[in-house]
């Protein structure tokens, strides 16, 4: 590799040159040198990218630099006009830098990848709940992301949330849930990620019932999918499930006087609350 000049007759040169001439041309003879330097280093030849290259320029202009700084020989003082010299070649190397913020070329030809300037922010992933259910034991339940309506056609509803007069004997006049009437034999869905925690053939007047719990924002919100058509459940207790995976299909199993789907929702105090409002402020697809 040739180096750019230095020592006591490159100083002397130095001086001379910036006796007569003013420092950017220089400057610009100092680079032509380095750059012809750094062309002559086999190793990297046409596999160097024109912006390493400069990169690489900007190495070898510190390297000479420190080389020709570091050699007593030229003895730089303070009231030397050498310094006036240096200085815009220190000026020059900055820039180059300031120009290469993207790529970096090391001397094994890795290139490594800048942090992005802005942008850039690390999160903590958000604690999973851990609940204790008596039929499964400890289950944790992962954050869910996404929420999804229970069954197509959401909009097809008989019965809200709340008092009503009980369509039924044995009805309840509280109603605990809301009822889907997406048609007999519809799939229903898991609401969200989550860990099925019932998933039972004889669930009294539920009749087929299928309980899942979910951390929604890290809260625990456990779903209840009811009079579900017998042997159409197609998970288990303890089963991890996703957002839109079929539970089962809708049918008239229990207390029920039709195919519906009632879809209890409470949360960790047990308090039922209306599904059907807050899967409306939640959907997203
Ligand atoms: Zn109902």
């Amino acid at each position: 590799m040739t180096l750019p000049p230095h020592g006591r007759r490159a100083a002397a040169r130095v001086r001379a040159s910036s006796a007569r001439r003013p420092s950017v041309p220089l400057i610009a003879s100092f680079s032509a040198r380095a750059s012809s330097a750094v062309a002559a280093v086999p190793a990297f030849g046409h596999r160097v990218p024109a912006r390493a290259g400069l990169a690489l320029f900007a190495l070898a202009t510190a390297f000479g630099m420190a080389l020709t700084t570091s050699t007593p020989a030229v003895a730089v003082s303070a009231t030397d006009t050498a310094l006036s010299v240096y200085a815009p070649i220190q000026t020059s190397y900055e820039d180059t830098v300031q120009l290469q913020p993207q790529v970096m070329e090391v001397a094994g030809g890795a290139l490594i990848a800048p942090m992005p300037a802005a942008g850039y922010a690390v999160e903590a992933a958000p604690p999973p709940i851990t609940s204790q259910v008596a039929s499964v034991g400890s289950v944790t339940l992962l954050r869910a992301e996404r929420i999804v309506w229970p069954v197509l056609s959401p909009e097809r509803t008989s019965d809200g949330f709340g008092p009503r007069n009980a369509p039924c004997a044995g009805c309840s006049t509280n109603h605990d849930g809301t009822d889907f009437n997406p048609g007999a034999g519809s799939p229903i869905v898991s609401i969200a990620d989550g860990v099925v925690v019932l998933a039972t053939e004889s669930g009294g007047g539920l009749g087929v019932n299928v309980e899942v719990q979910h951390n929604i924002g890290g809260e625990l919100v456990t779903s209840s999918y009811a009079h579900m058509q017998s042997g159409s459940m197609t998970v288990g207790v303890g089963q991890s499930v996703t957002a839109g995976q079929q539970l089962g299909r809708v049918g008239s199993t229990g207390q029920s006087t039709g195919p519906h789907l009632h879809l209890e929702m409470f949360g960790a105090d047990g308090v039922r609350f209306d599904g059907h409002a807050w899967l409306a402020m939640r959907v997203t697809g």
